[in-house]
């Protein structure tokens, strides 16, 4: 569609609230910066809540740089993130002002690779690759991204998505990265009625995990370090819980698959073992410092294993979508925007049930 180029000029960059790190060793705090003036294909979100992800920890103490590269501050953390349209472009189709509306980990891709066009823009091919919600160079403006610990977000509307008026908000907003991460790779490897499905660790996308292969049917068990989880592992839909030590887990059972969810470096050979043949373990926790290489013998079962970065747009659409069905939402520890700094600590110490999500309105009161 062609759109009038003085249009563009016409709109003013507007100004957001947020909280960022200016640098990997000190706390976050608050932070004014400017929103892309709106293009005739974006729309602005007034967000309302956004979830809290270990990923946003990861790249605040840019713990990603030898995975990703260093994070771009000052950086204003959040790729969880639900509110209500505030304002649209004039090429905007899908998006009305009052719509409840999402961002997950993604704001732009080139468009035009093979990834893309199979609607994988995660895995985007282009020159820049798959730009983030923070931390990621701003196609439009050269700037660094900025992510939902904010007043509010410019986006291409292809990045943007619908959320049912009959679901929680703000315990959706963790779906937009923790449950999508688990989604994508049960629906790749066909987890259905009959499956078999490990999930370690219980945080924000180990509970996630446990919700989604359950509502789809599979019989899940849980390897966890914390004894204490194991009620609420059984209340979110493990049919078995295993406590596992963090320098010896424990395998054992005939998965179909594992989804590997821990933010910390550990054994994989027993997760492996834990498969029977043609299995597979999912890596998506991304640890700032490597798993110890797997050993050989438990790949000769032919097992397999492999990773699984997030999610497409027309994936976390679905996912949404399945779980406004299936009544899924995530478990969540409602926190006021001043309460990030010691949110951070208590993830670390996993002490989250089992996530936080910033009520974005604590922004607005001084
Ligand atoms: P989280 O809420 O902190 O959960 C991580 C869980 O891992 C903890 O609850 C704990 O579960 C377990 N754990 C932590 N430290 C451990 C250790 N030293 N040894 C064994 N288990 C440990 O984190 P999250 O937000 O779910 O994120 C998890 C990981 O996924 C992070 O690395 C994050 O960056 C990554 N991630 C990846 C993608 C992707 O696209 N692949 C997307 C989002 C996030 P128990 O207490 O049950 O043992
Ligand atoms: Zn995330
Ligand atoms: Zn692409």
């Amino acid at each position: 569609m062609s759109v009038p180029i003085t249009e563009t000029l016409a709109r003013p960059a507007t100004t957001a609230r947020g909280w960022a790190a200016a640098s990997p060793t000190v706390p976050l705090a608050p932070y004014s910066f400017e929103r892309r003036p709106l293009g005739p294909f974006d729309v602005r979100i007034e967000i309302l809540h956004c979830g809290v992800c270990h990923s946003d920890l990861h790249t605040v103490r840019n713990e990603w740089s030898q995975t990703f590269g260093q994070t771009l501050y000052p950086c204003v953390p959040g790729h969880e993130i639900v509110g209500r349209v505030a304002e649209i472009g004039s090429a905007v189709e899908d998006f009305a002002v009052g719509d409840r509306a999402g961002v997950g980990c993604l704001v732009d891709s080139c468009r035009e690779c093979d990834a893309c066009a199979e609607e994988l823009e995660q895995y985007c091919e282009g020159e820049a690759g798959p730009i983030g919600t923070y931390s990621s160079v701003e196609p439009q403006t050269g700037r660094p991204t900025a992510g939902g610990y904010s007043s509010q977000i410019v986006v291409d509307e292809h990045f943007a998505l619908r959320i049912s008026e009959r679901v929680d908000l703000a315990a959706t907003a963790p779906l937009l990265c923790a449950g999508i991460t688990v989604f994508s790779p049960l629906r790749h490897h066909g987890v259905g009625p009959g499956s078999r499905v490990g999930v370690v660790g219980l945080g924000g996308l180990g509970h996630m995990a446990v919700k989604l292969a359950s509502a789809m049917g599979a019989e899940v068990t849980l390897f966890t370090t914390s004894p204490g989880k194991t009620a609420d592992a059984s209340a979110l839909g493990a049919d078995s819980v295993v406590v596992v030590s963090r320098e010896a887990p424990a395998a054992g059972g005939d998965l179909d698959l594992v989804i590997d969810t821990v933010s910390a470096s550990h054994d994989l050979d027993p997760y492996l073992g834990a498969l029977k043949r043609d299995g597979a373990l999912v890596l998506v926790g991304i640890p700032a410092v490597p798993h110890p290489s797997p050993g050989v013998a438990p790949l000769l079962g032919r097992r397999s294993l492999t990773g699984s970065s997030i999610g497409g747009l027309a994936e976390t659409q679905e996912m949404l979508d399945f779980c406004a069905e299936h009544g899924v939402v995530a478990e969540i520890e409602p926190i006021a925007i001043d309460q990030i700094n010691e949110a951070y600590e208590r993830m670390l110490a996993g002490d989250v049930r089992f996530r936080f999500v910033i009520d974005m309105s604590t922004l607005r009161t001084p």
